[in-house]
């Protein structure tokens, strides 16, 4: 039982790419029984890319120029997507100021003195726009699973970005993984169920949780622990800090947002999946060794 035995097992984690915050953090991840996954940025290779652009008054260069405006200053995966898009294009992205976002739900801003919104329905129906026009758009795409966006100017709705988002290559791998060691696993999404599904059933996953706004999510890994389990949250985001925070070892993805790096109990260097069930049993062989 000697602290010797978890600084090697620390040290053994950091030559891998794993980056254990204490010994506290060591020992709590030794004992995880469930794993909750976010999905984008974190199954998912997070570098979506934008594959339609549905415009209700049929000038969709504009909407891709707008929607690049307001996300030009955000670091949410499908705001890189969109900026690439309007960029590849050629597209003349106009100033917009007073840029807000709202973490798990989408981003607002203004341009040339109108108000625009782009993210799920719940955002626009929160500022009062009008998403019965495009609510038959947004369907389609997450028939097709695909994470869809919608845009409004003022109160009016704009249209809709598609986005196709791949699970990582390794990531049924790293479930495969967790699942052998006896572990439960969970996704858990702000993005829409049907966009989930297929992500969830490419990796493996059955239990899916989605629509989860950060404050859900952080009530997902709270549930959890009421039930009795041990949980590990796997994130990558803004959204996910809070959930990455309460739950026993939160595990940041490398390459994620700052924030769920700093809240993370376990910091993995590369974005890589399989470096999840490694850090999680170099924990269990590290406390076994101890003990
Ligand atoms: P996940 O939980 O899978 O990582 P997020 O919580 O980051 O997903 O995003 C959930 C949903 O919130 C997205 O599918 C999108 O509808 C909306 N959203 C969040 N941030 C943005 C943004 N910057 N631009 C557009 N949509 C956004
Ligand atoms: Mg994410």
């Amino acid at each position: 039982a000697t602290p010797a035995a978890l600084v090697a097992g620390t040290g053994a984690g950091a030559r891998a790419g794993i980056l254990v915050r204490d010994i506290e953090a060591l020992e709590r991840a030794a004992r995880i029984n469930t794993v909750v996954f976010d999905k984008t940025g974190t199954l998912t290779a997070g570098r979506p890319a934008l594959v339609a652009a549905d415009a209700l008054d049929g000038d969709s260069q504009r909407l891709v120029a707008l929607a690049a405006a307001i996300e030009r200053g955000s670091e949410h995966p499908l705001a890189h997507a969109v900026v690439e898009a309007a960029e590849g294009q050629g597209l003349d992205i106009p100033v917009a100021h007073d840029i807000r976002a709202v973490s798990g739900e989408g981003i607002t801003g203004t341009v040339d003195g109108s108000r625009i919104a782009i993210g799920g329905v719940r955002l626009l129906t929160e500022i009062g726009a009008h998403t019965a026009p495009i609510e038959a758009m947004l369907a389609r795409h997450a028939a097709e699973g695909r994470t869809a966006v919608a845009i409004s100017e003022g109160r009016r709705a704009k249209g809709v970005l598609a986005f196709s988002d791949a699970a990582r290559p390794n990531a049924a791998e790293a479930v495969r993984r967790l699942r052998d060691d006896g572990l439960e696993i969970v996704m858990l999404t702000g993005d829409s169920a049907e966009a989930a599904a297929p992500i969830a059933r490419g990796v493996g996953i059955e239990r899916v949780e989605a629509g989860a706004r950060p404050a859900d999510k952080l009530a997902t890994i709270a549930r959890l622990q009421a039930e009795g389990r041990v949980v590990a949250m796997v994130g990558d985001g803004i959204n996910d800090a809070p959930a990455l925070a309460a739950a026993d070892i939160g595990v940041a993805m490398g390459g994620g947002a700052d924030v769920a790096l700093e809240t993370a109990g376990i910091a993995l260097l590369r974005p890589d999946l399989l470096l999840a069930p490694a850090a999680l049993s170099l924990s269990r062989r590290t406390v076994a060794t101890i003990r």
